[in-house]
């Protein structure tokens, strides 16, 4: 049999914090709260182009603030909304996912069958960061690999890129499933479910966003 031919997919969900024309009002005098993590994963958008520039891979992204709706939520998560959009009707969070959640989800979606219909499989690395403080708890780990431990080839991905970084940047504490488990909701876990094990790597790279410091303030 013919080896599998594999194909590498950017993305970053969180990359900007950007507040739609029509829901400026509803924000206003929360800028603080844009500018923090909560509005955008500092340093993952430089950091997925790079990914991308150097791998010579697509990179999707979106810069809507995910204080608006979070891309990385399956609908139906109360997370999907942010406190700021919970209350909004029906109507209007109807509006702001065909705007802003499936534009992106569903770009995604078609490329990856695109690459199933050429016979290929495909490596999903979905780039985001977090915050080093967490409710006054400091995170230990620098770098986290996110996948399902379940899923062979996700599991023997990231402890190979476990080894590699750690070769390469001695002291970093490089982390599997950690800060968040793999398994737990975001993009990868709803494309788990579509995409078959053989065919579908999905890895969600969690960069502690202190080692992308200084914030860039051009991110978003
Ligand atoms: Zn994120």
């Amino acid at each position: 049999m013919a080896p599998k031919k594999w194909e590498l997919l950017i993305t970053c969900e969180h990359a900007g914090n950007r507040i739609p024309a029509g829901l400026k009002a509803l924000f206003q005098g929360r800028d603080s709260l844009i500018q923090s993590h909560r509005g955008y994963d500092i340093g993952a958008i430089k950091m997925a182009a790079v990914f991308s520039a150097k791998l010579d891979a697509p990179l999707f992204f979106s810069k809507t603030s995910r204080l608006v709706c979070d891309l990385n939520r399956s609908l139906g998560n109360p997370t999907l909304f942010s406190s700021v959009t919970q209350p909004l009707s029906q109507e209007v969070k109807h509006r702001i996912l065909e705007q802003h959640y499936f534009p992106h989800r569903r770009r995604v979606e078609s490329h990856i069958e695109t690459c199933f219909q050429k016979k290929a499989c495909l490596l999903h690395l979905a780039v985001h960061s977090f915050t080093p403080v967490l409710a006054g708890k400091v995170r230990r780990t620098d770098i986290g690999l996110l996948y399902d431990p379940k899923r062979n080839l996700e599991a023997l991905f990231c402890r190979a890129w476990q080894k590699q970084i750690r070769l390469n940047q001695h002291g970093l504490s490089i982390h599997l499933n950690a800060p968040y488990r793999g398994i737990s909701d975001g993009f990868a876990t709803y494309l788990r479910k579509k995409y078959p094990a053989s065919r579908y790597i999905g890895i969600e790279l969690e960069v502690n966003n202190r080692l992308l410091d200084p914030p860039l303030k051009t991110d978003p």
